[in-house]
């Protein structure tokens, strides 16, 4: 499918308004809105010059229904399955890589173990299929994926003999002496139901990507006057728009 841009609605113009693609619109609407709760994107038609003010409703709109983001169910969640790495390894913190899979909850533990269904598959665990029962327990603020069901017994996730080189895993850190502070250290999707981690975007990544472009005016976002960087997901087109403060929260290599 081709991409929508945002109209002109100047019926003498029928033209669009800069080259500004529905899915972009909406990705700095999201980003512009944390900044601005009463942010209405404008944008000028490069025809008539003639300014619209677009709503999200407005944008959300134009961009097809199975590009939108989706919310996740109530009962569903995103749980990691890691390998320790000792290729990224440090003196003071232990590296981990992998991605996530999607799984549907059906019971959950005073102490946080729980034990649901699993609705999607990952490279990292090649032998599971969706359908599967797993069994796993919260590390800090993720999710750990580790344990197979069957036949009543639960056993660890096999492992593939080779960690595969997806175009979509996320590295995860965390000091020596506390699991509890693992962090990721990667961008994701921002859209809840898309399992996508930016594998090139790390902190690191991010100012060096800024470095290299702050000659162009295009860098900085005209509302927020920050630094960004514009991302498109490869598997559902979702743009998200980050700046430094994207970061927060997420391990930052010093
Ligand atoms: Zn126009
Ligand atoms: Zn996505």
């Amino acid at each position: 499918m081709p991409d929508i841009h945002l109209p002109c609605p100047s019926p003498e113009c029928q033209r669009s308004p800069r080259t500004m693609t529905a899915n972009l619109a909406r990705g700095l609407f999201e980003y512009r809105v944390l900044h601005d709760p009463r942010y209405a994107l404008r944008s000028i038609c490069g025809t008539c010059k003639k300014i619209t003010k677009f709503t999200r409703e407005q944008i959300i709109i134009l961009v097809p229904p199975d590009e939108r983001p989706r919310p996740l169910a109530a009962d569903l969640f995103w749980a990691y399955i890691l390998f320790e790495s000792d290729a990224w390894k440090g003196r003071d913190h232990r590296a981990f890589l992998g991605d996530r899979v999607l799984v549907q909850r059906l019971t959950r533990e005073p102490g946080g173990d729980w034990y649901g269904i699993l609705k999607s598959i990952s490279p990292y665990a090649p032998l599971l299929k969706i359908g599967n029962y797993v069994k796993g327990r919260p590390r800090g603020r993720l999710e750990l994926c580790l344990f197979v069901v069957e036949d009543g017994a639960a056993r660890d996730i096999p492992k593939p003999a080779e960690i595969p080189r997806s175009s979509s895993f996320g590295m995860f850190v965390s000091p020596n002496d506390n699991d509890e502070k693992i962090l990721g250290a990667n961008i994701y999707c921002s859209n809840p139901s898309c399992n996508h981690i930016f594998s090139t975007m790390t902190f690191t990544k991010f100012k060096a990507a800024i470095e290299k472009e702050q000659d162009d005016e295009e860098l900085y976002d005209e509302v927020t006057f920050l630094a960004t960087v514009k991302l498109t997901c490869p598997r559902c087109k979702t743009v998200r728009v980050i700046d430094e403060h994207s970061f927060d929260g997420l391990y930052q290599e010093t």
